[in-house]
């Protein structure tokens, strides 16, 4: 049913509907209430305090015009249990007359302290007329998130119009959801979840509504976070369907390479690259996330991978989400591929003019092995032959730029194989939605001889001892890292604050080498500084966050991060991440600067406790919700109306199995529910 077949409804109300996604009247009914008012009862005024949403009735005692700056109306009502007092900084003349001495007043509006005992600004009022009876709300009132030009009154009055549609069965809203599931988990039908949720009745349980904690809005909360999943299975299942570049032979060259590491791949190393193999002989894409810590050594398994590839002749992409770390494996590569006889193309948004140019051209002539940035995934790159797509910290990207990657040339139609590689840890929960579909392959085991980072939480006012600690490490021949923080990261000003640190340590530590490394720097000055780190030129290298993944400095054992207070737990643990790869006992220090808010003593707190990658994104999750561990903010994939990860996370673990029921079971439901939820999901797809 179209929108405009509501009273009051015009095309420009429906307009501004439609710019909110809401296109049918069904969709009203899923624009849920944020919060609630309870018009219901009056409340006493003796009865009243401070923070409360309430109505109150009494009668006018005194009504005075009060000017300062402004002019103020100022009404004192009183209902015999209490007085409290009405300011009014907007008023007409009229109310002014209205509100005189003797009237009979019901008002709404948050009671707040003030100078004189209770009082209310602008509460919304209604004059009785003493002869007549009032009547009150007979449901709790929703307040409605909103937009401009939609007032509160425009919400209530199309969705009442909505719900009575819908009860006399001329909307369609089918029950998705099994009733054995429902009855299992004690959740309401749809119709009397969402007569619920818009019109409580007046004991309805306030606090669990506001919460979103009401089964009404669980089971919502469930079908939205069944829908996301669905969706990914089916795009993830689609894909799959595809047809594939076999690649089964095992070269010679694979045989070199691992012959001429310097170090034995672990057990897990070996079973998740024998996983990988199993999928890339088969003639269907694979779709693999690999996930380790990090320092668990995830590039070599990237790179066994690639070699396959190259062995039965196709192309690798390999992408990084910064110019850093594409750098760092543009390196390593090199170091490894390069006496195999395969030299890696690099392209980045920093290569431009001639250098591009001739990459582009290696690239659409077969090299075996590309490494960059998003900009491969840019227009104007095409491969002859690619066979594989090796997405590197893959939470960074969303899923539309790992599809146009796809889309750059494999032969005769078929799709390339993806790896996925994440090492800020998805807690299991997580990705059950986001990668709902992919196989999972978890290197859970360290290289051997690594030791645990100790960390310690330590208050900018002890920053000197934290100075002289540097300078007795790195007089040691140790290797140490200051990183620097802002809030506010535009990479000029990170870059300024980082120099001004770099200055600051410099006067202090005189006999020790410097280098500083930032955002804004060049590719080339950026590589020679961490070169002369890498080589012990530099021993205390001062940065921005630029370093946060990949870097791997063995000899590197101390970090300092300053301000740790301002990053998220993800962000730190990659940190951290940066030393504990050598051999010799590494330290981290959160360096603080207070007041500390209660987060960021809970962030650093865990930080200090543990290093297991697992607890850190589950303590994350919980702390700030999983937006912005997955990356995907930006993205919009991972926007949910209803559902909240963090709040929800109980539902997220029986995800899977209902969403296999319902595959198995009621696979008429499964693009009903998508469609309900996501809409068209060609959009993920890049169409
Ligand atoms: P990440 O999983 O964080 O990407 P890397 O692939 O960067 O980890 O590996 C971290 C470091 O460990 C690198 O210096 C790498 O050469 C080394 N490494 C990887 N695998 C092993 C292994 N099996 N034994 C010893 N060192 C290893
Ligand atoms: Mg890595």
């Amino acid at each position: 049913m179209a929108l405009t077949d509501l009273h009051g409804v015009g095309p420009k109300l429906a307009d501004k509907f439609n710019s909110l996604g809401i296109s049918k009247v069904s969709d009203l009914l899923f624009h849920l209430p944020h919060r609630y008012e309870d018009r219901t009862r009056i409340q006493p005024i003796g009865a009243c305090s401070p923070g409360q949403n309430v109505l109150i009735e009494g009668q006018i005692e005194h009504t005075a015009v009060v000017r300062s700056r402004r002019s103020m109306l100022v009404v004192v009502l009183s209902d015999g249990t209490g007085r409290i007092t009405l300011r009014f900084f907007h008023f007409r003349h009229y109310q002014r007359q209205q509100l005189s001495r003797g009237a009979q007043l019901r008002c709404f509006g948050e009671v707040r302290a003030g100078f004189q005992g209770l009082e209310m600004v602008h509460p919304g009022y209604k004059k009785l007329s003493g002869h007549t009876a009032e009547p009150l709300a007979d449901r709790l009132t929703p307040v409605y998130p909103t937009a401009e030009g939609i007032g509160q009154k425009i919400w209530v009055g199309i969705i009442t119009q909505a719900l009575a549609l819908m009860r006399r069965g001329k909307l369609e809203l089918e029950e998705l959801l099994p009733e054995s599931l429902l009855d299992r988990l004690e959740f309401p039908s749809l119709c009397s979840a969402l007569d619920y949720i818009h019109q409580p009745p007046p004991d309805a349980d306030t606090i669990a509504l506001s919460n979103r904690d009401h089964p009404a809005q669980k089971r919502l909360a469930l079908e939205e976070l069944l829908a996301h999943n669905l969706s990914m299975q089916k795009l993830h299942r689609e894909q799959r369907a595809q047809n594939a570049p076999p690649m089964h032979i095992r070269t010679d060259t694979e045989v070199q390479f691992k012959s001429r590491l310097s170090f034995k791949l672990t057990h897990a190393q070996q079973r998740v690259i024998s996983e990988i193999h199993a999928d890339m002989s088969l003639n269907h894409p694979m779709l693999r996330l690999v996930h380790g810590d990090v320092g668990s050594g995830k590039t070599v398994v990237a790179a066994m991978a690639a070699l396959r590839a190259a062995g039965s002749g196709y192309q690798t992409a390999i992408t990084a989400p910064t110019e850093l770390l594409a750098e760092q494996h543009r390196r390593v590569f090199r170091e490894w591929l390069q006496p195999l006889e395969i030299t890696p193309v690099w392209l980045s948004g920093k290569v431009t003019g001639k250098k591009r140019q001739q990459a582009l051209e290696r690239i659409s002539a077969g090299a075996e092995v590309v490494i960059g940035t998003h900009a491969l995934m840019q227009e104007g790159v095409e491969f002859s032959r690619l066979g594989l797509v090796i997405v590197d910290e893959q939470h960074r990207f969303g899923v539309h730029q790992r599809m146009n990657l796809l889309d750059k040339g494999c032969e005769g139609g078929a799709q390339a194989h993806q790896l996925i590689m994440t090492a800020t840890p998805i807690p299991r929960t997580l990705a059950m939605t986001a990668y709902a579909g992919m196989e999972v392959s978890v290197i859970d085991e360290l290289p051997p001889g690594r030791r645990p980072v100790t960390t310690v939480v330590i208050s900018n006012v002890r920053r000197p001892e934290v100075i002289q600690r540097v300078a007795a490490a790195c007089g040691k021949g140790q290797q140490a890292y200051w990183v620097c923080t802002l809030i506010e990261e535009t990479e000029a000003i990170e870059a300024q604050a980082a120099e001004a640190v770099a200055d600051e340590l410099s006067s202090e530590l005189r006999e020790i080498n410097i280098g500083l490394i930032h955002g804004r720097m060049k590719s080339a000055q950026k590589r020679r500084v961490m070169d002369q780190f890498k080589t012990g030129k530099i021993q205390l290298l001062v940065a921005t966050t630029v370093i946060e993944v990949g870097v791997d400095v063995p000899n590197a054992s101390l970090m300092i991060i300053d301000n740790a207070e301002r990053l998220g737990l993800a962000q730190l643990h990659q940190l951290r991440g940066r030393v504990g790869r050598g051999s010799q006992q590494s330290n981290c220090v959160l360096l603080y600067t207070t007041p500390l808010g209660s987060m960021a003593r809970q962030r650093l707190e865990i930080m200090r406790q543990t290093s297991d990658g697992f607890r850190i994104a589950e303590k994350d999750l919980e702390l700030r919700g999983p937006g912005e561990l997955l990356g995907t903010r930006q993205t919009g994939m991972l926007q949910f109306r209803v559902a909240d990860l963090g709040r929800d996370g109980n539902l997220l673990s029986m995800i899977p199995s209902v969403a296999e029921k319902l595959l198995r079971g009621h696979p008429s439901k499964v693009d009903k529910l998508i469609h309900r939820w996501i809409g068209d999901t060609s959009r993920f797809a890049g169409v």
